[in-house]
């Protein structure tokens, strides 16, 4: 009751949208305020170095001030000081960007029942929600907005929406994604399995009605249902991307699909014994080997995305996987956050042995060729974006090699660098261009006056060394700084299980 009197209180104070005014983190829950570490009315970060996320060079020794959870000003560094209503947080040595807008974030996990160390499990692979861990990892590692890109338990996903921008929660902002839009045959059992393009246009309507704000059309889908979708999705602005196998790029483009995840490694347009509106053995693979980034149908393949207007979701970490050879060593704060059956399943995964069946992921990242394949894709999306196409960023924490919320988001902008970006550029993938293809970049995605005030603090110089992007000790959403460490560890040991 006393719970229950709390909330009331939360919900009937601030509303259940704070989304458009800054918050007053006196209206936090006590829940939330244990994370806040920086609240004055107005906040100077003072001496900091700006990485703007439009893609400009670095800005060593600038003040940013920040009031009513906007960025107020931006001045040369000066030595300001604190008063009753203002901090100052004196942060030489410190770079400052804006928060990550992360475009493939999902909040759930991979679990795969009695998977043992020849990474055999049983079926069916289930994936559980991760609503209390998740949204904190998000947070701590500096995405102040995310898409859950599918969703499985949705209403979950639209109240946690909802709870996190009343205050009763900590968490980024969340666009939340439908339910997938599947059609027959899904090895996802916890997917609905459209069998009509009049039930895709029910299916979108009735979601977008709940209050979801995207969709996401899945591997077995139809032409007929994809194209319903859209259509119906497209008639209340909200956009629809795709994680596509019985739909080539370009038959999604034509039919005016906003957004294709995973890079060039889900299109199946050279896949051999590909038949129309049916997902192929390869899911991709093939034509991903088959396409040369100079090639004249990776030319065509980039001309159509770019004429359509379809954005691209680079998901890098998630192909990066364990048991590649040549890549980084773990990160301890990573396997910190998992419980105890998600880090073995993480390093079963290291260590799995070559040529294993994974029997529910056809991607196969100890297949010989795949560091041949994640260069390939690289050199695709690098192409696509220099041809003027709208490359957005995410990390697809499923569990497949270990990636997880928030640690992938930083590895994918780590991995762009890899593909050819700088690191301004990619630090741009992640924060503005999420916010463009959104239509949000007014409010966020880059660091100006007048912009919310979602910014990330790390120690370091990304700009330089870009690895320095997982040394986040402050994230602000909207001008509440949130303590990066505390959330982390509140989190210890529960990813993979609530
Ligand atoms: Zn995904």
């Amino acid at each position: 009751m006393l719970r229950l009197r709390r909330w009331l209180y939360v919900f009937c104070v601030s509303g259940p949208l704070l989304l458009a005014q800054a918050p007053d983190a006196s209206k936090f829950s006590k829940e939330v305020q244990q994370y806040v570490r920086v609240q004055k009315p107005k906040v100077v970060l003072a001496h900091v170095r700006v990485i703007d996320g439009a893609g400009h060079a670095a800005v060593d020794d600038q003040n940013i001030v920040i009031e009513g959870g906007k960025i107020t000003a931006i001045q040369s560094g000066a030595d300001v000081t604190a008063a009753k209503d203002v901090e100052v947080l004196d942060l030489r040595g410190y770079s400052v960007m804006p928060g990550i807008v992360g475009m493939h974030n999902h909040l759930f996990y991979v679990a795969r029942p009695n998977l043992d160390s020849r990474w055999h499990g049983n079926e069916p692979l289930l994936v559980p929600q991760m609503t209390f861990s998740a949204p904190r990892l998000y947070l701590a590692a500096g995405v102040t907005t995310m898409r859950t890109t599918g969703s499985v338990e949705t209403y979950s996903d639209l109240n946690l929406r909802d709870r996190i921008n009343a205050g009763v929660l900590p968490g980024p902002h969340i666009d939340v994604t439908g339910p997938y839009l599947e059609g027959k045959d899904s090895y996802f059992i916890q997917m609905h399995q459209l069998a009509s393009a009049d039930e895709a246009r029910q299916f979108v309507d009735y979601w977008a009605d709940r209050g979801v704000t995207s969709f996401k059309a899945y591997m077995n889908i139809t032409r007929a249902e994809l194209k319903a979708a859209v259509e119906e999705a497209h008639k209340r602005n909200i956009k629809v991307t795709g994680h596509l196998c019985s739909v080539s790029y370009k038959e999604a483009a034509e039919i005016g699909i906003d957004d294709l995840e995973h890079g060039f490694f889900v299109n199946t347009q050279l896949d051999p014994g590909k038949k129309p509106d049916v997902c192929s053995e390869g899911e991709g693979v093939p034509t991903l080997k088959a396409m040369a980034s100079d090639s004249a149908e990776a030319k065509d393949l980039i001309d159509t995305l770019v004429k359509h207007h379809v954005a691209v979701t680079s998901t890098l970490p998630v192909f990066e996987s364990g048991g590649m050879p040549g890549r980084p060593p773990l990160r301890q704060a990573f396997l910190d956050v998992l419980t105890p059956q998600a880090r073995e399943a993480y390093l079963y995964r290291r260590e799995k042995p070559a040529k294993e069946s994974t029997a529910v992921t056809p991607v196969d990242s100890t297949d010989d060729d795949w560091p041949m394949l994640i260069k390939r894709d690289m050199e695709l999306e690098h192409a696509f974006a220099q041809a003027g196409g709208l490359l957005l960023a995410g990390p697809d924490p499923t569990g497949d090699g270990g990636v997880a919320a928030g640690f992938g988001d930083q590895r994918e902008i780590e991995l762009l660098v890899e593909a050819g970006f700088s690191p301004v550029e990619a630090i741009k993938v992640a924060t503005w261009n999420g916010a463009v293809y959104m239509g949000k970049q007014d409010q966020i995605g880059s660091i100006a006056v007048g912009k919310n005030a979602d910014l990330v603090v790390m120690k370091g110089n990304p700009a330089v060394k870009i690895s320095d992007v997982e040394n986040v000790e402050i994230v602000f959403k909207d001008g509440v700084g949130f303590d990066s460490a505390k959330l982390l560890e509140s989190v210890r040991g529960r990813y993979g299980e609530y």
